[in-house]
């Protein structure tokens, strides 16, 4: 079905999804979902209680003591996560519609980057099921020893608002294909995918209080998941200021943790870089989900020499970026997924300007049906300590510094606290690999910007985070080994 005919979801009041089962939180609160190209109350869902979250994580304890899940012949666990990957496909338009609705993402992104990637790593994930085993270990010792690779137990995974689907799915599948069971809280302003995905692994056959979902708006909902007793490891996708908490919350309970966090990647463009690859890149960089990825390239680092050519060619593109309605098929770029996000974005700009920044383009709203939309904005004339370069604005800005030669390219590169995506153009190969080595960053993209699949590890380094998804490396996260050392005495 073309995405024109694709309408705004009615929503059901959303539940909880605990031991298979759904449920109203403890007290029945419930918490509202706003749809941000317009600003309006669009449905409810449920806002669970520690009482609630106590539940769920003893359905998951249960579920994988019991062993239907976490001892099943990886072969079947493996089959199981394949039909999660064709009933998405098969139910691509309700996700699709659902993740727009949610987030403001125009369908022709939440298809293919949203859904179809979720899709993908869920197949990816089926494969990686069959590959975990363990070695055997040559030694001295009269003794027989080997590895084994086992679940953690109970995986609680905290997901962020930006990319609700996909960045649950990149925690979830390994997780199942490694044998754990799931308490997964999303995000409060986007919720829904979430649910949509616990109905999904129902029909698939995943057994009862293998994955359990608890919406919720209170972050002491999240930080009742870092104290839990009964969660053995926690998934965090989110703020560098959420991860400082978890990680300190980590160090007092000794709970294993992967911390996905904040970034703020940079394009460099040296005078020799193909301009016709340059651009659309730039663009991408900052449109691309509005401006709020963390793996987005807020900002520009050009060589002097080409300043000027790169930014009329930039500023002409940008006329042609339509920004509007998420269900229109020809939006490029929606809203901002909620007016703090909004605000937040109005408050760097301001910041920039106040600091000696020049606006060539946008910096204001869209009025728009009474959604949150912001224009694309790119800034000139701002020093590298300026908090609009240095902090996470998370929307769609792009800030212009520039360079004189290679060695402080990569140094205004790796000037901020974040190290999660880097990039440069260039046609000269050497460049290319030696300043790619360079650059402090859990991936590099050369020539291009946001190329992600699911066999490709990412994850940060310096205040990004740390940990890795994606890749078999993926399923180091999801996994403890064992040793076991027989006497052959
Ligand atoms: P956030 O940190 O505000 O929230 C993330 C999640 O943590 C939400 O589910 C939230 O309810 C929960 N949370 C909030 N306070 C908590 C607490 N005290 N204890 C436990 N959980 C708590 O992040 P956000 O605004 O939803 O997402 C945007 C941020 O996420 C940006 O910084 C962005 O860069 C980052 N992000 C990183 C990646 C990555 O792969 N590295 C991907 C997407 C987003």
């Amino acid at each position: 079905m073309p995405e024109a005919a694709l309408a705004r979801p009615v929503l059901k009041p959303g539940q909880l999804y605990i031991d298979g089962g759904w449920r109203e939180a403890a007290g029945s609160a419930t918490m509202e979902v706003i749809d941000p190209s317009t600003g309006a109350v669009v449905g409810t869902v449920a806002d669970a209680a520690d009482s609630d979250l106590d539940s769920a994580v003893a359905a998951a304890r249960t579920a994988f003591e019991r062993g239907s899940w976490s001892r099943l012949p990886a072969r079947e666990r493996a089959r199981t996560l394949h039909r999660v990957a064709d009933i998405m496909r098969e139910r691509v338009d309700e996700l699709v519609a659902i993740e727009s609705l949610d987030v403001g993402k125009p369908v022709t992104f939440s298809r293919p980057v949203d859904v179809l990637n979720s899709a993908d790593q869920f197949e990816y994930c089926s494969a990686l099921a069959q590959t975990i085993d363990g070695s055997v270990r040559d030694t001295p010792m009269n003794a027989f020893a080997y590895t084994r690779r086992e679940p953690h137990g109970v995986v609680g995974a905290i997901t962020p608002f930006n990319f609700p689907l996909v960045l649950s799915s990149n925690k979830l599948a390994p997780a199942l294909a490694a044998g754990n069971s799931i308490v997964h809280k999303p995000a409060p302003d986007t919720p829904l995918s979430a649910l949509a995905m616990a109905a999904i692994f129902e029909e698939a056959g995943i057994p009862a209080g293998v994955v359990n979902v608890v919406t919720g708006g209170r972050p002491a909902l999240g930080e009742a998941m870092l104290r839990h007793p009964d969660i053995n490891k926690i998934a965090f996708t989110g703020s560098t200021t959420v991860g400082r908490i978890i990680a300190s919350s980590a160090g007092q309970n000794l709970k294993p943790i992967s911390l996905e966090l904040g970034g703020n990647g940079a394009q460099i463009v040296f005078a020799d870089a193909d301009l016709a690859t340059v651009i659309p890149s730039i663009v991408k960089g900052m449109v691309f989900n509005a401006g709020q990825f963390c793996m987005g390239a807020p900002r520009l680092l050009v060589e002097a020499s080409i300043e000027k050519d790169v930014v009329d060619a930039l500023l002409a593109e940008l006329t042609h970026v339509p920004v509007g309605d998420p269900f229109d098929p020809n939006t490029a770029m929606g809203p901002m997924a909620a007016e703090r996000h909004l605000r937040n974005v109005e408050k760097y700009v301001a910041l920039g300007i106040e600091s000696g920044g020049v606006v060539l383009t946008g910096g204001e709203r869209l009025e728009l049906n009474g959604g949150f939309y912001y224009l694309p904005t790119v800034v000139t004339g701002v020093a590298n300590n300026s908090r609009i370069v240095q902090e996470e604005v998370f929307g769609p800005v792009l800030t212009v510094q520039t360079f004189r030669d290679e060695a402080e390219a990569i140094v205004l590169s790796n000037s901020t606290p974040y190290g999660l995506a880097a990039g440069l153009h260039t046609t000269n190969i050497a460049r290319a690999h030696r300043v790619a080595a360079q650059l402090e960053a859990g991936i590099v993209w050369v020539n291009d910007w946001a190329m992600l699949d699911p066999a490709v590890p990412f994850g940060g380094v310096k205040s990004s985070g740390y940990g890795r998804e994606n890749g078999h490396e993926a399923l180091d996260e999801y996994t403890r080994t064992k040793s076991v050392v027989i006497s052959l005495g």
